[in-house]
This record gives C-alpha cells, sequence and structure tokens, in this order.
C-alpha cells in the first residue's frame, strides 16, 4: 500500500478512466471516501489529494472529526446504519444520509430538519441482494417508502445506495449493480413528491470500476486509500 495521498490519486485515476468508458466525464462520478476508523490526519491527506467529499458510519466519530475541521472544503455523507436516538446528532450535519431505511427514520429524519428550519437529503439503501441481517429496505418497498417521502416535510429523496453481497464472483456482483440501475431508472420515471432521484450510489474499493460502468454516479470507497482497516 502506497500513501494515502498516492492511494487517493491512483483511486482517481481509476475512475476517471471508469467514467470516459462508460461515456461520462471525471467530474460526473461523485468519489465518497469511506474514513471510518481513520484520524482527521488522514482525512486531510486524502483531501489534498484531490477527495471531496467523506462518508462516515458512525454519529459519534463524524461529531469528533467535525470538531477538528477534518472534513473542511468537503462535503459529508452519513453511510451507516443509523440509530433513531442519533438523528439529532446527524441531520443538518451531513450533505446526504445515504443510508435512510424505514418510513420511521425518514419520519424521524423529516421531523428534526424541520425543526432546524432546513431540508435534508437522503438516499434510500436497498438490500439488493435479500440478506438476512443486513440494512436497507427490499426493493418492492421502495414505492411505498418513496410515496411516504412525499408526504414527509423536511427530507429531500435524491438517490438509491446498495451495499451488494460480498462475492469473489465478479459477475454475480455485476448483475446487482446492474439491478440497481434498473430499479434508480424505473424510479425516476415515476413522479414522488420530494423525490429528486439524482444519484445511484454503488461500488466500493473492490468493485468501484464495475459499479461505475453499470451506471453508479456515487462510489464509496474506503480501503483503496486508506489502507486495511484495523478493527482491534
Ligand atoms: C466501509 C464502507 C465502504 C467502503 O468499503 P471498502 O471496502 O473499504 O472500500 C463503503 N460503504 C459503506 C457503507 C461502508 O461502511
Amino acid at each position: 500500500m502506497g500513501s494515502v495521498y498516492d492511494n487517493a490519486r491512483s483511486v482517481l485515476d481509476r475512475i476517471a478512466e471508469s467514467a470516459a468508458k462508460s461515456g461520462r466525464r471525471p467530474e460526473d462520478i461523485l468519489l465518497v471516501a469511506a474514513s471510518k476508523m481513520n484520524t482527521a490526519e488522514r482525512v486531510r491527506e486524502a483531501y489534498s489529494a484531490g477527495v471531496r467529499a467523506f462518508g462516515e458510519n458512525r454519529a459519534q466519530e463524524l461529531e469528533e472529526k467535525l470538531k477538528t475541521g477534518a472534513y473542511d472544503g468537503a462535503e459529508v455523507h452519513f453511510i451507516g446504519h443509523l440509530q433513531r436516538n442519533k438523528v439529532k446528532n446527524v441531520v443538518g450535519r451531513v450533505k446526504v444520509i445515504e443510508s435512510a431505511d424505514s418510513c420511521e427514520l425518514l419520519g424521524l429524519i423529516g421531523k428534526r430538519a424541520v425543526s432546524l428550519g432546513i431540508t435534508q437529503d437522503v438516499f434510500i439503501e436497498i438490500n439488493i441482494g435479500n440478506e438476512e441481517r443486513k440494512s436497507g429496505i427490499d426493493k418492492s418497498q421502495l414505492d411505498e417508502l418513496l410515496s411516504f417521502a412525499g408526504g414527509t416535510d423536511g427530507i429531500n429523496v435524491k438517490g438509491l445506495m446498495t451495499i451488494p453481497p460480498r462475492s469473489d464472483d465478479i459477475t454475480k456482483t455485476k448483475r446487482y449493480f446492474e439491478e440497481m440501475t434498473n430499479l434508480f431508472i424505473d424510479m425516476r420515471a415515476k413522479k414522488y413528491d420530494n423525490v429528486n432521484m439524482t444519484f445511484l450510489s454503488m461500488g466500493m474499493s473492490r468493485d468501484f470500476e464495475e459499479a461505475i460502468l453499470a451506471g453508479a454516479n456515487i462510489v464509496r470507497v474506503g480501503s483503496a486509500i486508506f489502507g486495511e482497516r484495523n478493527y482491534a
């Protein structure tokens, strides 16, 4: 593994190549560097390499890094499972909550946003592989969630997010990506209030190039930039 700086440059180059292969410009694809368990210094190093968006999984880590100015000049996405009691710590502090996965959560986010006098952008997380014990909704529930969003003040649904089942067979992963793209296109064609389907967030370190080729316009990349996480 190289330095965070070199890794980030190389990921940005690979994104540009995949964008070109899919007939898009590099700036059409947003790199969200998943910085969980990494220090503010390492976040700044990625920033200095040109990374302009960061993703955090935990409300507490988000708060700590916000305090140090780690993300200054960049946008922040919340990408982890959002517990109900943490909604107040996240709404209004991030550009988008990518991991909304129930009507209840959408309602709580909206309520908090209204009390702050803002509108919070959210994505709906889809459990595309229908895996047990994984966050995200089944795709069959999406219409229901989007109708609910239409009647909820304080939120704007801007996209879909997914983490496909982990597999060593890239052809399987590609099939999930393509399924997500089709779902995204279908939902974009429907008109719901408070819903503007613009972003499709999928693809991580091991498969972000395939995700872009399949239609992603946001990729969330952690270990390819920051190295393997040490959970010890
Ligand atoms: C950690 C994380 C990523 C990045 O994973 P890598 O395999 O390290 O690239 C992307 N999305 C979410 C939701 C994550 O928690």
